[in-house]
């Protein structure tokens, strides 16, 4: 079984969420993250953001910062993809 480190697995953590690893690697943090307490909470704490962050937007964003936000994000997102 692998062995995964919590440091190094942070970065590794962020394509569990989203779900992009290969099968046998997302297995191997499954059962790092059930028997790791830190692993355990920063999952918890990951998985809250977006619907935290939801919410203020429904609540408080403004439109024209919204729209600043999206040109921002779509502006990274094309960044990543000529890479
Ligand atoms: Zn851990």
């Amino acid at each position: 079984m692998n062995e995964i480190a919590c440091v190094s697995g942070v970065e590794l953590l962020m394509d569990y969420l989203e779900g992009v690893l290969a099968p046998e690697v997302s297995a191997a943090l499954d059962a790092h993250v059930g028997g790791c307490q830190k692993c355990t909470a920063f999952v918890t704490s990951y998985r809250a953001t977006p619907r935290i962050m939801r919410d203020a937007t429904g609540a408080t964003l403004p439109a024209d910062l919204e729209a600043s936000l999206r040109a921002f994000l779509r502006a990274r997102t094309s960044a990543f993809r000529s890479r």
